[in-house]
């Protein structure tokens, strides 16, 4: 890589907009157009909620890692979205849009949706009882 960080913070909501902001950030040394900025914005910000609410369920303990490498020709980012929560058991179906476990707090399902809309490529590892990473590029 030519350039890489990593952060570490608590599964809190206020980090959320931390964490978008934190990758935006570490962006402009690829001098992105804006649209591409607020494209990873967007699928960090889904990625992130999605750790504080369905990973860790609203705990606050958990922690949530987000990885960013900026390639050598400085054209493509890599992020990594991480956390130790819950796992999901079918991620096949989990990111199908509309399909989400928690409608009972006014999800609409389309959060992978959003992270394969605006990223070039998405990839999910989860082990139930052990956590999540989402692995996005750009
Ligand atoms: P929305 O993102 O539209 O608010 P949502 O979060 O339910 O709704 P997705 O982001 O597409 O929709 O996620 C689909 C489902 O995948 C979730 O309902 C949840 O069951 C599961 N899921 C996603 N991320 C995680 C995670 N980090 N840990 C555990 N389960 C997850
Ligand atoms: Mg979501």
């Amino acid at each position: 890589y030519f350039n890489e960080m990593e952060v570490v913070f608590d599964s809190r909501s206020e980090n959320e907009g931390f964490a978008r902001v934190a990758v935006a950030a570490f962006m402009t040394q690829m001098d992105p157009v804006l649209e591409e900025v607020a494209d990873v914005k967007t699928a960090v910000s889904e990625a992130v909620t999605n750790s504080i609410i369905h990973g860790y369920e609203g705990r606050t303990s958990g922690k949530i890692t987000v990885w960013c490498g900026i390639e050598k020709d400085k054209k493509t980012i890599l992020i990594t979205v991480k956390d130790q929560g819950i796992g999901i058991e079918n991620v096949e179906q989990a990111m199908e849009p509309l399909y989400t476990t928690r409608p009972d707090m006014d999800r609409s399902g389309m959060g992978f949706a959003f992270m394969e809309a605006f990223m070039d490529e998405v990839q999910v590892e989860s082990v139930p009882g052990k956590g999540t990473t989402v692995w996005m590029k750009k």
